[in-house]
C-alpha cells in the first residue's frame, strides 16, 4: 500500500484516484485499526507525475507514477514517498549523521513476496538500492538520496527450535528478538552488544559478540538462509542447496541478495552468567597485563576493556568480563582480573546476559552523531600498544576499545567462509559519539589520527564496522576475493546490490 501525504488539499483528481484505489485505503484503514500498523490515511500518487530518483550508476532518472502505485498496490508492507505522512520516520536509520539523505522511495516489506516485487521493481528500471534491516551501518550504506530503500523492519519474527537446536529468524529482526527468543529455552547463539542492532548486515559480515570465543561467529552459526537474488529468484542456501551461496552469505555481506530468513544453531546457555565491570587505572602495567592475560584465557572468557574520555583527565579502563559457561570454573580462570594490583573497583557475580547485552542500547541509541574506524590485530605486539597507550586516554572526543576475539572462531579455516580474518584476536575499535554536529569534522580529524597511528599494526579491517576505498575492500577480502567475484558474477551480475563492503562483478 502506499502512505498519504500530510496535510494535502483534496483535489478532485485525488478524490477519483481514491475511489479507485479504493482497495489501497480499505486496508490502511485496517491497518490504522490494528495497533503498530500505523494511522496515516492514505492516497493515490498523482497520475500523470514523474518521481525524481537515483540510478544506481548515480545518473539522475524518473519513476512513472503510474508505477509506483501499482507497486504499492502490490504490496502487503508499505510504500512511502518523500511527500507521504511517515517518511520522514520510515527512512531513519541509526547513524544521525545520515538523517538527511531523502530516498525516493522507501518500500517496507511485510514478507518475502513484498521484497520480490521491490527487486523486480528496481532492478527493471535500474535503480539505486539500499537495504535496511536494523539501520544500523555506520556508514550510512542503508540509506541513498534518490534511492529505493528495501526496509526489512516488518519482517520479525523467530521461531525456536529446541529439538533441532536451531532458530529461524526473518531477515528483519534486530538482535533482541535473537536473544529473547532463545534465552527464554536457556539457548543462545552469538549476536552482538547492542540489542537494537539488525541481525541481516550483523550476521552477513560476520558477526561478533560476547560469546564468539565459546560458539564461533554469527556466520560460523549460520546453517540456512533465504535469499531474493538480483533477479527476484528466492534462493535457499544451506550445505545441501546452494553451498556455495552459503559459504559468500558467511562474511560476504549484503552483495549476493537480501536475505529474508536465517537459520541459526543454538548452544545450551545459562541466561545468568559470571561476569562484570572492573575498573583500572589505565598505564603501561595494565595493557601488559591484559596482553600477557589473552594468551591464557580459555574460550568462555570475553575480556574487553574500553578507554572513554574522561573531563578531569583520569585515566581508566572499564573492563567488561562475559564468562559462557560453569560459574565455578569461571570464578577460578578469572580470578588474576580481581588480583591485578591496577584494580580501582568493581566485582566480578552472577548477572542477567539479557540486561547485559541491553545495557549500551541508550547510551547508542538512534539519531545521535557517531563517527567510527576500526581494525583487526593479530596480537598485541610492544608497539600496537605503545600507539594505544598514547592515543587512548587523551582528552578526546572519542572513546575506544577492544572486542576480544579468538577462541573456537580462530579454528575455523579461512577459506571455509567468505569471512576471512580468522587469525584476529581483537577488533580495535575507535568511536565518536555526540549530539552536536558541529563537533563532527573535529571529532573524525581526531578519530582518523588515532586509526592512522595505529592502522600499520592491523591485519585488515571487520567490514561490518569499517569503510575504506575499493582497492583496500577487495584486499581485505584476501585469499577469498576472486571465489566472492565468481558468486557476484552468479547472483547479482549488474551490481545491484552495491551499496555494501561492494564485491565488483566482472561479467
Ligand atoms: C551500535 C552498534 C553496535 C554494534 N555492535 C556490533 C557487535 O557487537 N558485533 C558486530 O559484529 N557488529 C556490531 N556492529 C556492526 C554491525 O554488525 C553493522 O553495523 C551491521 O551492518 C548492522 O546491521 P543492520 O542490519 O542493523 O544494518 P543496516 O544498516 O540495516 O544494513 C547494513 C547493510 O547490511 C546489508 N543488509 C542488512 N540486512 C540485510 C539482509 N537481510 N539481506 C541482505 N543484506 C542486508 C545491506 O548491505 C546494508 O547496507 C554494531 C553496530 C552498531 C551501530
Amino acid at each position: 500500500m502506499v502512505a498519504g501525504s500530510a496535510g494535502k488539499q483534496s483535489t478532485v483528481g485525488d478524490v477519483m484516484q481514491r475511489r479507485s484505489f479504493c482497495k489501497t485505503a480499505l486496508a490502511a484503514a485496517v491497518a490504522a485499526a490494528l495497533p503498530g500498523c500505523g494511522s496515516e490515511s492514505e492516497t493515490a500518487v498523482e497520475t500523470g507525475r514523474r518521481i525524481p530518483a537515483i540510478s544506481k550508476d548515480g545518473a539522475e532518472v524518473s519513476i512513472e507514477s503510474a508505477a509506483v502505485q501499482e507497486l504499492g498496490e502490490s504490496l502487503d508492507g508499505r510504500l512511502f514517498l518523500q511527500a507521504n505522512d511517515g517518511y520522514t520516520t520510515a527512512k531513519r536509520v541509526w547513524n544521525g549523521m545520515f538523517d538527511d539523505r531523502k530516498p525516493a522511495l522507501v518500500v517496507q516489506c511485510a514478507n518475502t513476496a513484498d521484497v520480490v516485487n521491490a527487486v523486480n521493481f528496481a532492478r527493471e528500471r535500474d535503480l539505486l538500492v539500499s537495504v535496511k534491516c536494523g539501520g544500523h551501518s555506520l556508514p550510512g550504506k542503508s540509506t541513498a538520496d534518490g534511492g529505493m530503500m528495501i526496509d526489512l523492519s516488518p519482517m520479525r519474527s523467530v521461531d525456536v527450535d529446541t529439538a533441532a537446536l536451531t532458530m529461524r529468524a526473518d531477515g528483519g529482526c534486530l538482535l533482541a528478538h535473537l536473544d529473547q527468543a532463545s534465552l527464554a529455552h536457556n539457548l543462545l547463539t552469538t549476536t552482538g552488544i547492542v540489542s537494537h542492532t539488525g541481525c541481516g548486515g550483523f550476521t552477513l559480515g560476520g558477526g561478533f559478540g560476547r560469546t564468539d570465543r565459546k560458539m564461533g561467529l554469527a556466520v560460523d552459526n549460520l546453517i540456512e538462509a533465504t535469499v531474493v537474488t538480483a533477479a527476484g529468484n528466492v534462493v535457499r542456501a544451506s550445505e545441501d542447496e546452494n553451498p556455495d551461496l552459503l559459504w559468500g552469505l558467511r562474511g560476504g555481506g549484503g552483495n549476493f541478495g537480501i536475505a529474508v530468513e536465517f537459520v541459526y544453531r543454538l548452544h545450551p546457555f545459562n541466561p545468568n552468567y559470571y561476569g562484570g565491570m572492573l575498573t583500572y587505572a589505565l598505564d603501561r602495567d595494565f595493557l601488559d597485563f591484559y596482553a600477557e592475560l589473552h594468551e591464557t584465557l580459555p574460550d568462555e572468557a570475553n575480556v574487553e576493556p574500553q578507554f572513554i574520555p574522561s573531563e578531569d583527565g583520569t585515566r581508566i579502563a572499564l573492563v567488561e568480563v562475559t564468562w559462557s559457561g560453569d560459574h565455578a570454573a569461571g570464578e577460578k580462570a578469572l580470578a588474576p582480573l580481581t588480583r591485578f594490583p591496577g584494580l580501582k573497583s568493581g566485582s566480578l557475580g552472577v548477572h542477567s546476559y539479557l540486561a547485559l547485552q541491553t545495557s549500551a542500547d541508550d547510551f547508542l541509541g538512534y539519531g545521535r552523531q557517531y563517527y567510527l574506524k576500526s581494525g583487526l590485530l593479530e596480537e598485541l605486539t610492544p608497539a600496537a600498544l605503545d600507539v594505544i597507550e598514547d592515543f587512548a586516554p587523551r582528552d578526546r572526543l572519542y572513546a575506544s576499545w577492544f572486542q576480544h576475539l579468538g577462541g573456537q572462531s580462530a579454528r575455523v579455516a579461512a577459506d571455509a567462509t567468505a569471512y576471512v580474518h580468522r587469525d584476529a584476536a581483537f577488533n580495535f575499535g575507535i568511536m565518536y559519539v555526540g549530539d552536536d554536529p558541529a563537533q563532527n569534522d573535529l571529532a573524525r580529524t581526531q578519530v582518523r589520527e588515532f586509526y592512522s597511528a595505529l592502522e600499520p599494526h592491523m591485519m585488515g579491517f571487520y567490514t561490518n564496522l569499517n569503510e575504506d576505498s575499493e582497492k583496500k575492500t577487495w584486499g581485505n577480502y584476501s585469499a577469498n576475493y576472486p571465489r566472492l567475484v565468481e558468486l557476484k558474477n552468479k547472483y547479482d551480475p549488474t551490481n545491484l546490490f552495491r551499496l555494501n563492503a561492494n564485491i565488483k562483478p566482472t561479467v
